[in-house]
């Protein structure tokens, strides 16, 4: 297995702020005064009182030169941080063409959409490029709705697809949702991991399916192995589009390049972001199959975006593929997820009053805490002991290991040790919490 050695950190950059601790301080006064003053009350309250300066691989220095290993990144750092063919590729574009004019087609552009026919499932070969995932997802329901002619979608409860209009809408979590109704119609939320509810659902006004193979934010749901397939017959005799979400999923980090492939099931549109700028650039896109994209090839400006598929942002999407290619990172996504899964798996038998499950596919991990308290303080206390990891948006109970691919032995065991010790302190303290 091809292992990229860590790069270090040049120690001249490492330490090129003259007082840490003044810089943090204003940092997050500005942050509590320009930015959200919750926020940064909450960094304080979390002891978070520093700011993060650098990052290489799978680290995270702060401005107080502590180091650590992020397994948070929110998906996006499958590559690790910095990867230097990335860094290079943008490196290299923004000495050439840095944003396009837009009159003119760029090579970079045209490469990725390439490269994206050719590396997903099926017959997907349109991609249309933007700056996130929630402008992917947006722009999947107009182009099924353009096509279909029909404005009801279904969705799944707890489901997270983006905080836009559209893509809040198709989202299952009413705490985000409930501020902004009327929210776009046409829309209704049935179970995740139930095909039947699915069909259940449909009326002559549905033209949509939209679904995460394996729901994220909802705490790492992965629905039994024969949901997708039926969703997808269920799809193919009603007539519906389906979307997938792989915003989160996709690119290697559940141990194939996209969730979709773990059930042999190809969408008609699939979304995609956060790991395709390799860690180094925004960039956004959903891929469709010809014939439903025919209303956007045929008018060409009926859905556009001014910085969507920039000539930099292509350039550390292509770099990010071939990365992912070379360095075998699917294969180590899939290997060190599994020695995660069964160390974790371990504790959780250990520790049956902290942990309630463990589970996940590649290094998309979830671990379900016995009380919503709990997971609070095993993020702080990994925090302390150098490891990000992170919250699920839409369910409290869930933490979430999200490693870069590139992480090593040495640092998985940090990650391991770190998280032995932190469910030990919760569990000294779980009848109080
Ligand atoms: N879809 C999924 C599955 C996600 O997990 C996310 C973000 O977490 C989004 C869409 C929205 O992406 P963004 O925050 O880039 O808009």
């Amino acid at each position: 297995m091809p292992m990229r050695k860590q790069q270090e950190p040049a120690p001249a950059r490492l330490y090129d702020v003259e007082d840490p601790q003044q810089t943090a301080e204003e940092g997050l006064e500005n942050y509590g005064r320009y930015i959200n003053s919750s926020m940064a009350r909450l960094y304080r309250f979390l002891g978070l009182t520093t700011l993060e300066w650098r990052a290489y691989g799978s680290v995270v220095v702060d401005v107080h030169g502590k180091e650590y290993i992020d397994c948070a990144g929110y998906s996006v750092f499958f590559h690790g941080h910095s990867h230097p063919k990335v860094v290079e590729a943008v490196k290299d574009q923004v000495d050439k063409l840095a944003l396009s004019c837009r009159v003119l087609p760029h090579k970079p552009g045209a490469d990725l959409g390439r490269l994206l026919a050719e590396i997903t499932p099926g017959d997907l070969q349109y991609s249309f490029f933007c700056n996130s995932g929630t402008e992917a997802v947006e722009g999947a329901l107009k182009l099924a709705r353009a096509y279909t002619g029909k404005p009801g979608v279904i969705a799944t409860t707890g489901a997270f697809h983006g905080k836009t209009m559209g893509s809040l809408s198709a989202s299952g979590r009413e705490l985000y949702r409930e501020p902004f109704c009327p929210l776009v119609p046409g829309f209704v939320h049935v179970p995740f991991g139930d095909a039947e509810a699915i069909e259940k659902a449909i009326t002559e006004e549905t033209g949509t399916v939209i679904l995460e193979p394996i729901q994220g934010e909802n705490g790492v749901i992965v629905p039994p192995d024969d949901y997708l397939p039926r969703v997808r017959e269920i799809c193919d005799h009603y007539g519906l589009v389906l979307i997938l979400d792989e915003v989160q999923t996709g690119l290697g980090r559940t141990g194939k390049m996209f969730a979709c492939e773990h059930y042999g099931v190809e969408p008609d549109i699939m979304c995609l972001a956060k790991a395709l700028g390799g860690g180094v650039m925004p960039i956004g896109a959903f891929i469709s199959k010809p014939e439903i994209f025919s209303p956007f090839d045929s008018n060409p400006h009926l859905h556009s975006s001014t910085f969507g598929g920039n000539p930099l942002a292509c350039r550390a999407a292509i770099a990010a593929i071939e990365v992912i290619q070379e360095e075998d990172l699917v294969e180590q996504a899939c290997q060190k997820g599994e020695t995660i899964m069964a160390a974790l798996r371990e504790l959780a038998e250990e520790f049956p009053e902290v942990i309630a499950e463990v589970r996940g596919k590649g290094l998309l991990v979830g671990v379900e805490l016995t009380k919503e308290g709990a997971g609070g303080m095993l993020i702080t206390e990994l925090v302390d002991r150098g490891v990000l990891a992170l919250h699920s948006l839409n369910n409290t109970m869930v933490i979430r290991l999200l490693p870069p691919a590139v992480i090593t032995p040495e640092e998985i065991e940090t990650v391991l040790t770190a998280f032995r010790e932190g469910v030990k302190a919760v569990a000294a303290v779980i009848d109080e919490l």
